[in-house]
């Protein structure tokens, strides 16, 4: 076990040169860690202490061959004493890309379910073929994305010591939304920009994730899903172009599959002349 340096509270940045008296603040959740970024590490708090509580000694996820979740989980893992068992959608690629390769140099153990199982994975079946392999252990979902994730991410508002209006997120499975909009104070709301296309059912996944972690729907939260630019990793010339052009601005290289369309989105937005002068937005930025 070695020690692990957070950045928490992460830094909180103003952009400057934002257009029609709109203030936005930049949630640097990206500096926490390098290996246990933003909601990947909030998302995982609650899950290592709820798997030390019970007494295990292994943590088995999920996700595909480019999570960062994998990788953090495999991180967390190393830092706080626990084997990992890292299964991966898809077939074994050798040699490992980096973010594989990087997982198992923190021990993780990797696995492959072809995607027909893998979408089954949380059926009790495949749990079991999957504790007769690799013995018991503490399972976190995909994404990090249960009632004990949703909490943490809750906590990120709490750190903002400033009055804002609207805190906006990227969204994958919505965990990080449901978590941020249920710490929200009143008159404060929550955008998410889907990173997905079709994410249409994230609105109700985010309201699950909210019953799970707290009894109840919390919070003003909306899900936007103009901005997904073809789907989840997918990209086009305009967004890599936003990209760069976001870093000559304001010395900031976004993460294309998240972030790049989430502050695209919101630029989109404020431009569109929906906030009045004067609101202040807090733009999370998760890794
Ligand atoms: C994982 C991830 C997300 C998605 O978070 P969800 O809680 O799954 O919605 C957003 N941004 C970054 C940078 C991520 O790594």
């Amino acid at each position: 076990m070695t020690k692990l340096q957070l950045t928490v509270p992460s830094p909180l940045v103003e952009l400057r040169d934002v257009e029609r008296g709109v203030r936005v603040l930049l949630k640097r959740d990206d500096l926490i860690h390098p290996e246990l970024p933003g909601n990947k590490w909030r998302k995982l708090k609650h899950n290592l202490r709820d798997a030390a509580d019970a007494g295990a000694t292994r943590l088995l996820t999920f996700g595909g061959a480019y999570s960062n979740h994998l990788l953090a989980t495999a991180a967390a893992g190393h830092h706080f004493g626990f084997e990992t068992v890292g299964v991966v959608r898809g077939e074994e690629h050798l040699p490992l890309n980096e973010v594989l390769r990087a997982a198992a140099a923190h021990g993780m153990t990797l696995t492959y379910l072809d995607r027909t199982a893998y979408r089954a994975k949380a059926d009790p079946d495949v749990l079991d073929g999957l504790r007769r392999a690799w013995g018991e252990f503490f399972l976190i979902p995909e994404g990090g994305a249960n009632a004990a994730g949703v909490r943490g991410c809750a906590e990120l508002v709490a750190e903002i010591d400033r009055p804002f209006d609207v805190i906006t997120c990227a969204v994958g499975t919505g965990a990080t939304l449901a978590g941020i909009a249920a710490g929200l104070g009143p008159g404060q709301r929550a955008i998410g920009f889907s990173a997905l296309k079709g994410g249409g059912f994230l609105r109700s996944d985010v309201a699950r994730f909210q019953r799970e972690a707290f009894g109840h729907e919390l919070g003003e939260w909306s899900v936007d899903t103009g901005y997904h630019f073809g789907g989840f990793a997918r990209r086009s010339r305009e967004l890599d172009a936003f990209v760069d052009e976001f870093e000559r601005r304001h010395g900031v290289r976004l993460d294309w599959v998240y972030e790049a369309k989430m502050m695209f989105g919101l630029g989109d937005r404020i431009r569109g002349g929906e906030f009045p002068e004067g609101t202040t937005i807090v733009a999370v930025v998760a890794g």
